[in-house]
C-alpha cells in the first residue's frame, strides 16, 4: 500500500513538473508569438510613419515653391526690386536643383492655387486665400507631437487622426548604419566646424526679414573649412548661384541627393565620382550670406528633408 501511495505521489510530481514545463513553454511560445507580431507592427508602423512624414515633407516643399512666386509678385508690386531678385534667384536655384536631380519644375509648380480660381472666385474670397497662402509655408517641428493628447484629439476629430499621430518615431527614421557608404550620414565637416547655427524649417529669413522655410541646415564654419562628400556619389552640379553663392550637389543611391552651399572654392566638377568622406571643398560666405557658414541640404527623390536626422557620423 505504501509502495502504492509513494508510486501515486511521484507519478503525480512528475505529471505535475511536466505540465508545468509545457506551459512554460506555451508561455514562452506565445511570448515570443507577441514578440513576433510586436515586430511586424513595429515596421508596418515605421513604414507608414516614414511614408507620411515624406508626403507632409513634399507638401510643406511644394507650398514654399508656390510662396515663393507670389513673394516675388508682392515684392514686385510693392516696388522693391531688389528683394524681388532676391526671391527669383532663389527660384533659380530650386530649378536647377531639381533639373538635376531628374525632378524638373515647370511653371504650374510656381502657380499660386488661389489664382487658378481667381476669375470663378468673388475677389473677397482670393483675398482670403492669398493672406491665408501668405503664412505659409510651414513645417510642423518634429517630435513636438505628443501620444496622449494626439489620441485624445484623435478621438474627437476622427479624420485628424492621420497628421497628428505622424512623426513621434523620428529617431527612428534615422539611418544609423554607419559602415554603408552610400547614405548620405557622414556629417560634411571636421568635428571642430559642425555646430549647427540654424535648423531645418521655417525661421526668420536672415536677409528678406520674414519667415521662410529653411531646405536645409546652416554649420557655423569658419572659412575655408573642408568640406566632405556625405556619401559616396556623382557630381552633378558645381556652379554659382547670386543666392546660394558657389554650390555643388552630389546625387547618391536610392534618389538621395546633397547640397553644399556659400563655399569659397570647389575642388571637384560635374561628372566627378566621389567617395565619403572625400574633400570637395572650402566653405566661404559667397553668395548672399550674412557670414561663413555651410548650407547643407538631403534631398530625397527631390524634396528637402532634414538632415539633422542624417548627421550620425563624424570624420
Ligand atoms: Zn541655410
Amino acid at each position: 500500500m505504501k509502495n502504492i501511495t509513494a508510486i501515486t505521489v511521484l507519478a503525480l510530481t512528475i505529471f505535475c513538473s511536466l505540465s508545468t514545463f509545457a506551459q512554460e513553454d506555451k508561455d514562452k511560445l506565445s511570448d515570443f508569438e507577441r514578440y513576433k507580431l510586436r515586430q511586424r507592427q513595429n515596421l508596418e508602423e515605421f513604414v507608414q510613419n516614414r511614408e507620411a512624414h515624406l508626403k507632409r515633407l513634399e507638401q510643406d516643399y511644394k507650398n514654399y515653391l508656390k510662396g515663393l512666386s507670389s513673394l516675388q509678385a508682392e515684392y514686385e508690386k510693392n516696388d522693391e526690386p531688389e528683394k524681388a531678385e532676391m526671391v527669383k534667384d532663389m527660384i533659380e536655384y530650386e530649378k536647377t536643383i531639381r533639373k538635376n536631380t531628374n525632378h524638373e519644375l515647370t511653371d504650374e509648380d510656381f502657380e499660386d492655387d488661389s489664382e487658378k480660381d481667381k476669375a470663378k472666385i468673388q475677389p473677397a474670397k482670393v483675398k482670403t486665400a492669398k493672406s491665408e497662402e501668405k503664412g505659409k509655408p510651414k513645417v510642423e517641428k518634429q517630435k513636438k507631437v505628443e501620444k496622449p493628447n494626439a489620441s485624445k484629439s484623435s478621438k474627437e476629430k476622427p479624420e485628424k487622426q492621420e497628421p497628428e499621430t505622424i512623426i513621434e518615431n523620428v529617431e527612428e527614421l534615422t539611418p544609423k548604419n554607419d559602415a554603408d557608404p552610400y547614405t548620405p550620414n557622414l556629417v560634411p565637416l571636421p568635428e571642430s566646424a559642425s555646430r549647427i547655427t540654424s535648423p531645418f524649417g521655417t525661421r526668420m529669413h536672415p536677409v528678406l526679414k520674414r519667415e521662410m522655410k529653411h531646405n536645409g541646415v546652416d554649420f557655423g564654419s569658419p572659412m575655408n573649412t573642408k568640406t566632405y562628400a556625405a556619401a559616396n556619389g556623382r557630381v552633378t552640379v558645381a556652379q554659382y548661384s547670386k543666392s546660394f553663392g558657389n554650390f555643388i550637389m552630389i546625387e547618391h543611391e536610392n534618389g538621395y541627393v546633397t547640397v553644399y552651399a556659400h563655399l569659397e572654392s570647389m575642388s571637384v566638377k560635374p561628372g566627378d565620382v566621389v567617395k565619403k568622406g572625400d574633400e570637395i571643398a572650402l566653405s566661404g560666405n559667397t553668395g548672399r550670406s550674412t557670414g561663413p557658414h555651410l548650407h547643407y541640404e538631403i534631398r530625397l527623390d527631390g524634396t528637402p528633408i532634414d538632415p539633422d536626422d542624417y548627421l550620425t557620423q563624424q570624420l
